[in-house]
């Protein structure tokens, strides 16, 4: 019998309105995923966003920053705890969805002190430990390429 499918997307992936402040809403990126939505229909789950259910409208702040924020790291732990239980029950293989460059969220790189480097955001770190599927990044800086990755491993899971 095959597997239930699930895909999972970054909080900010339909609601924008939850990024640091000075972000303007990069409409390629939410249009691009509703136009994916709109096209397969994947049953999907949006996490939380952990910089906004921990500190609400804020500046943009560094990965090392956010390491150093107090109770932070506990936070996205508690959140991925969440997704775990919900997938225990649900039994469903997941596709995970993250975002380049975020402190949080970024399964790829992450903005430090110095500029950029590789690296995964504390929210991906601690959801890792707590959940088997695939993880993919959608890039802000690169809307379209990462949309067409996206789209592509979605097509290939759902058609499994
Ligand atoms: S923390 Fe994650 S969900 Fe929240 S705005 Fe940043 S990338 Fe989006």
């Amino acid at each position: 019998m095959r597997k239930s499918f699930l895909l999972i997307l970054s909080h900010c992936l339909l609601n924008q309105g939850v990024r640091a402040k000075g972000f303007t809403c990069n409409k390629k990126i939410q249009e691009g995923m509703h136009r994916i939505i709109s096209r397969h229909h994947p049953p999907l789950l949006q996490l939380p966003c952990p910089e906004f259910s921990f500190l609400g409208k804020r500046e943009k702040m560094t990965y090392d920053q956010y390491e150093k924020l107090a109770g932070f790291r506990e936070h996205c732990e508690k959140l991925a705890d969440g997704i775990q239980e919900y997938l225990k029950k649900s039994g469903a293989h997941c596709l995970v969805i993250g975002i380049a460059g975020s402190p949080s969220c970024s399964l790829s790189r992450i903005k430090v002190k110095e500029g950029k480097k590789k690296g995964k955001g504390i929210f991906m770190q601690e959801l890792e430990k707590k959940v088997k599927g695939e993880f993919l990044d959608l890039d802000y800086d690169n809307p379209e390429a990462s949309l067409a990755k996206v789209e592509e491993r979605l097509q290939k899971l759902l058609g499994a």
